[in-house]
């Protein structure tokens, strides 16, 4: 099964304005709440396309019960951690040109008998996970360097595990043995500490990661698709022009895409098609991590993915 760890979930707030002025009172046309946190975006896609994942985190307060009873009505298995502190809520206001501006909390902080419970929890699920996905960022309380500790125990539980995080917790699990990443181009350069400004700029510093003993490096690339690269070959994939209405949450999509496609053994080709078909139908829709399967068909015929070794 996949196991997706969300440690910081939120009640994502989706506010529709007609414009959006700093300093005004202004009204929303609709507001959509919807349980968010990337790994819960993740689980909702990997729900949509079949598999029923558990997901593992912490949640509390009111704002907890909420996302509690929301991930019960979606199916997906319930295996979070209580905590006294109140999960958070993050904002995400977009305009009538697509514009979209984001306030994110910070989220609680967890304590050390927190993190024992989580670790049990953890423990049991792994016994039947094929496929762990940790998406998001740390909470506040957990060691910076907690996503390295769990791409050593995927390691020693032969789990493939994906993680797609960023700044010092990604810097510091990277070399613990994960099979996937999936930085955008932001990220990359972080990560590399350089500029990217073309295909090759970003074969080149995945390249440089290789080295670390990651399997996959993926760099999305929004519109223009994705580049995989591995120890032996590169994967250029290039998606056709679609009609974006919000693409928060499409990398998210594309993260369950892989894990679907990785619990089902698809040659790393289709694990590409399905990834970039659920990044580009995530961004058709207004809700973030949201896809339609129907969408998934059409998109993954007209998906083109020139491949090549490694030099
Ligand atoms: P997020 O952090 O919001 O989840 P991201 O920056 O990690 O997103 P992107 O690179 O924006 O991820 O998108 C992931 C994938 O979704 C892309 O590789 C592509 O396949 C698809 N996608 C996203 N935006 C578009 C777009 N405008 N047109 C076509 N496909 C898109």
């Amino acid at each position: 099964m996949i196991t997706v760890i969300t440690f910081n979930p939120s009640i994502d707030r989706l506010y529709n304005l007609d414009t959006f002025q700093v300093g005004f009172v202004q009204r929303a046309n609709f507001v959509n709440p919807t349980p968010g946190g990337k790994g819960l975006n993740v689980a909702k896609v990997i729900k949509k396309l079949g598999e029923t994942p558990t997901c593992l985190g912490f949640i509390g307060g009111f704002n907890g019960a909420y996302i509690e009873h929301e991930i019960e009505c979606i199916g997906l298995k319930n295996k979070f951690t209580k905590i006294d502190d109140e999960t958070r809520i993050c904002l995400n206001i977009i305009d009538a040109n697509g514009v979209s501006t984001e306030i994110l909390e910070k989220g609680p902080t967890v304590s050390k008998n927190d993190i024992e419970e989580f670790e049990r929890k953890l423990k049991e699920v792994l016994v039947n996970t094929k496929v762990l996905v940790a998406s998001g960022s740390l909470l506040q309380g957990l060691p910076k360097e907690y996503y390295f500790t769990i791409g050593k125990i995927c390691e020693r539980e032969n789990i493939k595990f994906i993680l797609d995080t960023s700044g010092v917790s990604l810097e510091l699990a990277l070399d613990s043995n994960i099979y996937l990443i999936k930085p955008n181009k932001d990220e990359l350069e972080a990560l590399s500490k350089r500029n990217i400004n073309s295909k090759e700029d970003a074969i080149d510093a995945a390249k440089k990661l290789l080295n670390r003993g990651i399997k996959n490096i993926c760099v999305s690339m929004g519109k223009d698709g994705m580049i995989l690269i591995n120890e032996d070959n590169i994967y250029e994939v290039e998606v056709p022009k679609i009609e974006v209405l919000n693409p928060v949450g499409s990398g998210d999509s594309s993260i369950a895409g892989f894990a679907y496609g990785i619990l089902k053994e698809y040659h790393i080709k289709d694990c590409l098609r399905l990834a970039n078909a659920c990044g580009m139908s995530n961004a058709l829709y207004m809700e973030t991590g949201y896809i339609e399967t129907d969408d998934i068909e059409t998109f993954i015929k007209d998906i083109s993915i020139v491949e090549y070794a490694v030099n």
